[in-house]
Formats: structure tokens, C-alpha cells, sequence
């Protein structure tokens, strides 16, 4: 009974209360690092992140004490509710890590730091680094970024080899502002380069300290505020990034029944419900209920043909779905897109697929000497070869060899079905063409055999 409860309370004593409740917001500018990485590279033991993805005018920091930004795009600048949102949340004692730099064009963070006193300009620091106030005798990691321009309110906390700061705090109202250049901070979505996460999460902690936060309540994220129903699609979107999701939608409706006919199947049930518009030019995603799509991709509205390409690759992962497709189940969307793109009339289709097959024959001159599945193909070759195999089953096969292979697909896999292979994706192919594929695949140096597919007895005999 004793050690019962001596292991209670030493359970009890070691869960880690959260002292900090952060926000990280990605609806100035989406990145898949800020989407939890930069939490997880400075925060993890000591905080609870939740996304901001709605317009920052409307978010509510009432059981926050840190917002993360970062200089944002200068498509989206931060609006008048943005600017008074962090002020209010400084005043009641809430911290701000502003992570942005000087620029060419520059960055609307650069605005609304104006009004506490600090510039941006495009000025990059000299090394080295060296760390002040609490920050003395730190090692400083750097990347690329810029210098800051400060009046006295602020304290500076790293400064390069001319007395320049990169990195700064100010007290507003009860709480803090801290500046610094992007440069100090991770970047990479994988959360694999913590740099300076000896100082950065104690300075993030102390600072945060200020404001109490209540670790019982649950701390949640934002997500965009407006929706709007377009046809069978729920369209997401908030205050920066509306202008351009008509746009997007006449492009999505326009790309839809091209989808629909190079596949010759609806998409999957219960999939692309929503479609939820990205403040990013840095591409999509798709959870298959859900596509997101960059809003500026490809210098859209200016250029039309990346959208559409984009739009397709997206949602052609939802007509893939349940069963996403082996090895090439990136390049397949992105051949649906072309293939979109060429029935839409639009030259860049075509170059865009020469151009790939031409990189996999640099690698492999006639296509039937790299095994693409092997461990380590070159993605180029994987790319063009997965191109020119669908071309190739087209001349052979088609027309409509890939709305034959899609509704063979959905024929053939029972529903709870494990699993997808390339020897069951052949299978499926040599149903659709009504021909044993497995020796013209295995002659462009393909490991797939009939033997390893329960689909092998569905290959029609020569
Ligand atoms: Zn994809």
C-alpha cells in the first residue's frame, strides 16, 4: 500500500507541467516548420504549442503567454487587428518572438515592429557573434539574415562584430518583445537543426514567465475562420488569404471534370470535402478529406499553369486513396496535373514532362537498366521513369489507359484490403489492358513478379 502510493506521488512529481502555452502562427505565412517544428526544436519539455491557422485579428491568447511570428509575405501584410492583437497581448503581460529581417521588398513583420521602435534594414551583420545581459558567453549559431536597428527602449542581447544587434528585448506594457534575426533560429521541416536551443529555450521560458497561464485548461489551436460551401466542397480560408481563394476555386472546378475523365472514376468516398487555402507560395498538401492549396504557388493568379498543375497533383491524391500507389504515388499527381494541363491546352504540360523524362535518361540512357524500387534510386530516374511508363502505357494501351487503370483499381481491391505493392499495382495494370504486363515492366529492370500479388491470378494469360 505504502509503495503504491510512494509511486503515486513520484509519478505525480515527475509529469511535467506545462509553463508555457505558445502559438505559433502560420497564417501570416505558412511553413511546414512553424506548423510545430520550431515547438518541438525549443519548446517540447517545457510548453504546449497550438497553430494559430485563422486571421491573427480574431485569435484569442487569453491562456497564452508566448506568440510566435515571423516576418510573414508581403502579400499578406499583418492588418490593423493583427498589430493591436499583439499589443494587447504585450500589455497583459504576454511575450512576442518577432523572427524576421531586413529585406529588398520588405517583410510586413518590418511594420509592425516600426512601432515599438525597431527597423529592418537590409544590412547583413559581420561575425562574430557575441552574446550580452543574460545572453553573455553563449555560443551563437547564425545563419543567413540581417541586422537590426534599435532606439534605446531596447536592450540589445547579441550583437555581430560592429556592436550591430541581431537579437533584442523591450518590456511593453507587462510584457516582452523579443526581436531577432531568422538567422538564429531552425528552419528545416524535419526539426533536424536545433541551433542555439541552449539559450533560446530558457530566454523563451524566462520571458514568458510573466504571464501565468492556467495548464488545466486546454490550450487549442485556431483554425481559419471563414468557410464557404462551393458545390460538394467546403472552401477554408481567412481574412488575408480571401482575395484569393475565388480564384482558386474557378481553377479547381475547371481542373475537376479533367480529373474526373483521366481517371475515369470519382474521387474515393468521403475524400476532398475541403479545400483549405495556404498563405504560402511553397506548395500543398492533401490528408485526402482535406487539399490545401498554396495561394500564391507558382506566382498565381499571374501564371495559371503551376495552379492547375498543383490543384491536380492535390487532389489526385484523393482519387488514389484508400490504396495510395507504391513507389510513384508523388509523381502520379503530378502526371494527372500534366495530363490536366495538355487537355486544358497548356504548353508548360509538356515541357514540364520532357523535362523530367529527359533528367532520368541522364541517369539511365534507354530506361531499362535502373531498378527504380532499389534502395536508393536516384529520385529524378524514379520521376522520369514513372512519366514515361505512363506514356508508354498510353501509346500501347490507350486511349484512356489511366482511367482504365483507376477503374480497374477500384474493381479489383476489396475494401480492408492491407497493403499496395508494385507486384499488385502491375496486376492491376495487366487487368486494364487486358495483357500480362509483369515481362514489359520487368524489361524496364522493374523487380515485380506475379507470384507476390494475391492479384497474380487476375493477370490475364497470353
Ligand atoms: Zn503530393
Amino acid at each position: 500500500m505504502q509503495l503504491l502510493m510512494l509511486g503515486i506521488v513520484f509519478l505525480a512529481a515527475s509529469a511535467p507541467v506545462p509553463t508555457v502555452h505558445s502559438v505559433s502562427d502560420i497564417s501570416q505565412q505558412f511553413t511546414f516548420y512553424m506548423d510545430g517544428r520550431f515547438h518541438r526544436q525549443y519548446l517540447q519539455d517545457v510548453g504546449k504549442d497550438v497553430r494559430n491557422w485563422g486571421s491573427l485579428s480574431k485569435l484569442d491568447l487569453s491562456n497564452a503567454n508566448l506568440l510566435i511570428l515571423t516576418g510573414g509575405d508581403p502579400r499578406i501584410p499583418y492588418d490593423a487587428g493583427a498589430c493591436q492583437t499583439i499589443d494587447a497581448f504585450l500589455h497583459g503581460g504576454g511575450t512576442v518572438l518577432m523572427m524576421a529581417d531586413g529585406a529588398r521588398v520588405p517583410q510586413p513583420g518590418a511594420a509592425v515592429m516600426q512601432r515599438y521602435g525597431a527597423e529592418l534594414p537590409d544590412i547583413k551583420p559581420k561575425r562574430p557573434f557575441r552574446g550580452l545581459d543574460q545572453l553573455e558567453g553563449e555560443e551563437i549559431n547564425f545563419r543567413r539574415g540581417r541586422v537590426l536597428t534599435l532606439n534605446e527602449d531596447w536592450t540589445p542581447l547579441i550583437v555581430d562584430a560592429k556592436e550591430r544587434p541581431v537579437l533584442a528585448r523591450r518590456q511593453v506594457g507587462a510584457g516582452h518583445l523579443l526581436l531577432g534575426s531568422r538567422g538564429l533560429f531552425g528552419q528545416k521541416p524535419d526539426a533536424s537543426d536545433p541551433i542555439n536551443a541552449d539559450w533560446v529555450q530558457p530566454l523563451l521560458v524566462t520571458a514568458a514567465s510573466t504571464k501565468a497561464i492556467d495548464p488545466k485548461k486546454k490550450h487549442r489551436r485556431t483554425w481559419v475562420e471563414h468557410r464557404r460551401e462551393v458545390g460538394p466542397l467546403m472552401v477554408e480560408y481567412h481574412d488575408g488569404t480571401e482575395r484569393f481563394a475565388d480564384a482558386i476555386v474557378e481553377v479547381y472546378h475547371e481542373v475537376r471534370p479533367h480529373l474526373r475523365h483521366v481517371t475515369g472514376v470519382e474521387p474515393s468516398p468521403g475524400m476532398i470535402k475541403n479545400m483549405l487555402i495556404l498563405p504560402t507560395g511553397g506548395g500543398g498538401f492533401s490528408s485526402g478529406a482535406r487539399i490545401a492549396i498554396g495561394a500564391w504557388w507558382g506566382k498565381f493568379p499571374e501564371s495559371r499553369y503551376p495552379m492547375v498543375e498543383l490543384i491536380s497533383h492535390e487532389a489526385g491524391h484523393s482519387w488514389v486513396l484508400p490504396y495510395a500507389e507504391p513507389l510513384w504515388n508523388e509523381p502520379i499527381a503530378t502526371y494527372l496535373g500534366i495530363l490536366v494541363g495538355r487537355r486544358l491546352g497548356m504548353p508548360e504540360a509538356d515541357e514540364t514532362l520532357k523535362r523530367q523524362i529527359a533528367k532520368a535518361r541522364k541517369l539511365d540512357p534507354d530506361l531499362d537498366a535502373i531498378n527504380p524500387l532499389e534502395d536508393g534510386a536516384p529520385r529524378d530516374l524514379i520521376w522520369g521513369k514513372t512519366y514515361h511508363v505512363f506514356e508508354e502505357l498510353e501509346s500501347q494501351h490507350g486511349p484512356g489507359s489511366m482511367a482504365k487503370y483507376f477503374q480497374a483499381k477500384r474493381a479489383l481491391l476489396e475494401p480492408g484490403r492491407k497493403g499496395y505493392s508494385m507486384d499488385d499495382c502491375v496486376a492491376v495494370w495487366s487487368v486494364a489492358a487486358g495483357e500480362d504486363l509483369f515481362p514489359w515492366f520487368q524489361s524496364m529492370a522493374f523487380d515485380v513478379r506475379p507470384e507476390r500479388t494475391d492479384l497474380g491470378a487476375r493477370v490475364p494469360n497470353p
